[in-house]
């Protein structure tokens, strides 16, 4: 079975408009040509409009980097799934800096994922443990805590649309990439038993399953040769235009 690679830039908190426009705009051109790689920009919610606007009627994505799971309400600064789905089709959730700074924790993941698959977005959910959890040896046990209770209010039909990001926090914006083989060895050895227990072999064969974690231009080739590995959900570098290119023209290769 082969996966379609798949490589989603998370801007974090970072671009004004006029920025983000900027680097769409020289980016455009080279991130339209390489259509063997389904690529996905994820802007802070105040550039999504105007990046909407730029990428209607091209094949590239867009995603927001969080979302409540509320309908709608007295939720001061939270934006709804349907607001997003307005302008989006991919949504990230569960990102480890929202784990640690905002609180965010398996059970509202779970409740956000039932909102995205509800209005219809493709949520790319981020799993991975500390370096405290690493070093004492218990990545294993807490990736597959984030995946059966994140993932526990899935519809198992529509499970197929998952994206999960395997992103040791320990390696995020730290420029410590994890080792290519136990990146590998996480995803084919720890996530996908779990994904193929929970929704079944032929379901777990389409999801796509990301590393990401200090991934550059100069060692994404490195972790996309690995059958298990199907892209990247890239921070810092997707912010740089050569970087992000390099990033998908790596992706392509494997395509
Ligand atoms: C991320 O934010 O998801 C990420 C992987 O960041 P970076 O590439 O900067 O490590």
């Amino acid at each position: 079975m082969s996966r379609k690679p798949f490589v989603a830039g998370n801007w974090k908190m970072n671009k004004t408009v006029e920025e983000a426009r900027q680097l769409v705009a020289e980016m455009m051109p080279e991130l339209t040509e390489i259509s063997t790689v389904e690529r996905v920009l994820c802007p802070p919610f105040t550039s999504i409009l105007a990046i909407s606007a730029m990428v209607t009627g091209t094949e590239i994505g867009l995603g927001a980097q969080n979302m409540h799971w509320e309908e709608k309400g007295a939720f001061t600064g939270e934006v709804a799934p349907n607001m997003v789905r307005e302008f989006c089709n991919y949504v990230i959730l569960g990102h480890s800096e929202r784990r640690l700074y905002f609180g965010e924790t398996d059970e509202s993941v779970a409740k956000k994922l039932a909102a995205a698959f509800k209005v219809g977005l493709v949520p790319i959910v981020c799993v991975g443990e500390t370096l405290e959890e690493n070093e004492a040896g218990r990545t294993e046990e807490v990736v597959t805590r984030q995946l059966r209770e994140g993932l526990s209010l899935v519809p198992k039909e529509e499970a197929d649309k998952l994206v999960i990001a395997y992103e040791p926090v320990w390696a995020i914006g730290t420029g410590r990439a994890a080792n290519v083989e136990d990146a590998s060895r996480v995803i084919g050895g720890v996530i996908r038993p779990v994904l193929a227990d929970m929704f079944g072999a032929a379901t777990e064969e389409s999801i796509r399953v990301l590393y990401g974690g200090s991934v550059k231009g100069s060692n994404a080739a490195e972790y996309f040769r690995e059958p298990a590995i199907d892209g990247g959900l890239i921070g810092g570098a997707s912010l740089k235009k050569d970087d992000f290119l390099a990033i998908v023209r790596a992706a392509a290769e494997t395509a």
